[in-house]
């Protein structure tokens, strides 16, 4: 018998979305009639853009003639992709060979584990987007599951909270030594975007200590307020010591197209002098064998100035919503966070625990939510609320929302 992989086997738990997908089941079928509201998953709601359709149209169809087929192509991605994504997202400062476009953030975050292996050290917000931890797990680095810190033995976990402006405390940092520092912004689940004042203190901690920042910038097009860094890259300093994920996920609708890139700048390099580049190169030549061309030209339409102009309705779509949603919890007085340049809004409930408001808002409001503890052991008391949805469903919950929060769930202090 082939003995388990032991890394795989620390992994705790259900993985989130799988979990909340099995209550969703149980409640239907005592509740069969209920009309359920779903601001749980965080997937995309809205048609594909017509010029990212009509792209993939074009090429499928030069694909069935001698002249258009293309069989592998680079592995790094279409020239004509990186070049767009440089210019369109970095002002030409990152290098189109700095560029490797994948099958999407999640993937490459995984992948990304082959680079350091089983010894490095990660240091994650908390909460975070559930995939560094688990594939840092995957990968050996998590140690043994602690059932009562609610976490991971070898994981540091830095704690966002109000009191921070959910942002780490890296002074929190100073008597360990990082090997990788995984920030996401603006951030799955909180809803927070960080200053370029926070980022620069950041990638000055990561110069300082000779740390990695794995920076997750899957939301950066929701950004609207022109003072928010949309990328770490804006930081000086920051391309010897950052490498960065973007996805065209979210902001273009392509969560079941896939795509995506990772940056690693020339400058980046290990404490031997190789730099992260060649291990890259190497690797994905290795295991990837490139993103679906079909893919590549939906993405590269996306960045026309057409596609663009799609893409800004799209996200102006989103946003509109997580606008209705923060209203609906700023009338009934009750605090929430987000929701301004992310689909995303994050919600406490003093003295509850996540799958206890979990329940009740999917039992008394007929709520579908992502319990905050899924996020790590600082989400305990907070759920997250996802925008992607119908305009009128998101008004619906809305109103449900307020009248959970005002009805249902008297504050504490006026409890007797
Ligand atoms: C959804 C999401 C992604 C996107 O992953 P893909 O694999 O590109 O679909 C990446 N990071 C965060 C924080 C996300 O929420």
């Amino acid at each position: 018998m082939v003995q388990r992989n032991p890394h795989i086997a620390s992994l705790h738990g259900n993985y989130l979305f799988p979990e909340i997908e099995k209550r969703r089941k149980d409640f239907l079928q005592h509740t069969p009639h209920a009309k359920l509201i779903s601001l749980g998953i965080g997937d995309t709601t809205e048609p594909l853009s017509y010029t990212a359709a009509r792209a993939i149209e074009e090429k499928g169809k030069a694909m069935a003639t001698c002249l258009g087929y293309s069989g592998y192509g680079p592995t790094q991605g279409l020239t004509a992709l990186r070049h767009a994504i440089s210019q369109r997202f970095y002002g030409n400062a990152i290098s189109p060979d700095e560029l490797f476009i994948s099958d999407g953030a999640k993937c490459d975050i995984g992948r990304l584990q082959l680079l350091f292996g089983p010894e490095a050290v990660a240091a994650v917000q908390d909460p975070a987007y559930p995939v560094y931890v688990d594939s840092a797990v995957a990968i050996g680095q998590g140690g043994a599951w602690d059932e009562q810190q609610r976490g991971y033995r070898k994981i540091v976990y830095l704690p966002c909270t109000p009191e921070n402006n959910f942002f780490p405390d890296l002074h929190q940092l100073a008597g360990y030594n990082i090997d990788l520092l995984y920030i996401c912004s603006p951030n799955n689940p909180t809803g927070m975007v960080a200053t370029s004042y926070q980022l620069e203190q950041l990638v000055a901690f990561a110069r300082s200590k000779g740390s990695i920042i794995v920076f997750d910038a899957a939301y950066a097009p929701f950004i609207r307020d022109p003072s928010l860094p949309r990328s770490i890259y804006e930081i000086e300093g920051a391309r010897e010591v950052a490498i960065e994920i973007g996805s065209f996920s979210k902001w273009g609708g392509f969560t079941g197209v896939r795509l995506g890139w990772s940056v690693v700048p020339e400058e980046l390099c290990y404490s031997d002098g190789t730099p992260l580049q060649h291990d890259w190169q190497r690797l994905l030549a290795t295991l990837f064998n490139g993103a679906s061309i079909l893919a590549q030209c939906a993405g590269l339409a996306l960045l026309t100035e057409e596609g663009w102009r799609d893409i800004h309705l799209l996200t102006e779509h989103y946003l509109a919503n997580a606008a209705v949603l923060r209203q609906a919890i700023a009338s009934t007085g009750h605090s929430g966070y987000g929701g301004e340049n992310i689909p995303y809004l994050w919600v406490p409930f003093a003295g509850l625990r996540s799958w206890e408001i979990f329940t009740r808002l999917l039992e008394e409001a007929h709520l579908l939510v992502t319990p905050g503890s899924g996020f790590g052991p600082t989400g305990e008391g907070f759920i997250r609320l996802s925008a992607f949805g119908e305009q009128g469903a998101i008004a619906e919950a809305a109103t449900r929302l307020s009248n959970f929060l005002r009805n249902r769930l008297p504050e504490p202090s006026k409890l007797s």
